[in-house]
């Protein structure tokens, strides 16, 4: 993702899961669970079907990347947290339909909602002298599920490789976990990751803050991409004015369409929280909701 991305060397920093250094939040916010079953409902979407309580991982996931549930009228959100298959992917990337640009020599891929702001961003921002381009290829916008499972694999093949080769892993576990569906495999890697093995790229702190887990990146629902040019303030602004967000914590280039207002984020579920001067709409979630099986 960016932790729905391809390198984390952009990162300066990252997170624990919990809790976030050097963070301030910002005015109070509707909770993001009874905020999202009422989006949820306008779409005729149940939450229970979207992401099961029972399904602690698929509940983690929704936590750090749930904003994209709460977009306006003309996206659709995916109709899961987690997608398990390429086939549903492609079944929902053909029913949602993206519209296609080449912007400095990548083709990109968005929703056409998602693409008109974008655009429409792009050229405020150029007539400032500015611009606002896609970071790191045609990755940037739309993937594939194969390619959300490439990514994962960057960081937990080597992982296992070197726990493995310590010897808090037995050869068998290892060649089990590789054999698991994928679900169930990210679900054990973050059983692992309870007991301190951990598999980010520095071995140091959870995948998710380095890579999305399969099936859950907001890029497979064509509504986030990866920018350039995130550390300037005013990109940002502009962005901000055309409804591209940050909403991932630990992403900094990763930018998501949500669509609406900045001033009416808080009224959808989404805090915002300041990091280093930026700020990020987040799920506001308070934990009334348990994200582990009752
Ligand atoms: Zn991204």
């Amino acid at each position: 993702m960016c932790a729905q991305k391809e390198s984390s060397a952009a990162v300066p920093y990252l997170m624990t899961f919990s809790t976030v250094d050097n963070a301030k939040e910002a005015k109070p916010s509707v909770a993001f669970y009874p905020a999202l079953k009422k989006a949820l409902k306008k779409r005729k979407f149940k939450l229970e079907h979207v992401c099961p309580a029972t399904d602690s991982t698929a509940r983690r996931v929704l936590e750090e990347y749930g904003a994209m549930f709460l977009v306006n009228k003309d996206v659709k959100p995916p109709p899961v947290c987690v997608f398990l298959s390429g086939q549903e992917v492609e079944e929902f990337q053909a029913r949602a339909g993206f519209a296609s640009e080449t912007i400095a020599d990548s083709t990109i891929e968005l929703q056409p909602a998602a693409m008109k702001a974008y655009l429409k961003a792009r050229d405020e921002a150029i007539k400032e002298g500015l611009d606002i381009t896609p970071r790191g290829g045609p990755e940037a916008a739309r993937r594939s599920y194969a390619e959300s499972e490439s990514l994962w694999n960057t960081r937990f093949l080597p992982a296992l490789e070197y726990w493995t080769a310590q010897g808090r892993i037995t050869a068998t576990e290892a060649d089990n976990l590789r054999a698991l569906p994928l679900n169930a495999q990210i679900s054990h890697v973050l059983d692992l990751e309870q007991k301190g093995i951990f598999f980010s790229k520095d071995l140091s702190k959870s995948i998710l803050y380095s890579i999305a887990a399969p099936g859950s990146s907001q890029h497979l629902a064509m509504l986030a991409l990866d920018v350039t040019e995130f550390q300037d303030e005013r990109v940002r602004q502009i962005l901000a004015e055309h409804g591209w967000f940050q909403t991932v914590l630990s992403d900094l280039p990763h930018f998501t369409y949500l669509g609406l207002k900045e001033k009416n984020l808080p009224k959808i579920g989404l805090k915002s929280v300041e990091v280093d001067g930026q700020v990020f709409w987040i799920p506001n979630v308070d934990h009334a909701e348990p994200s582990t099986p009752r």
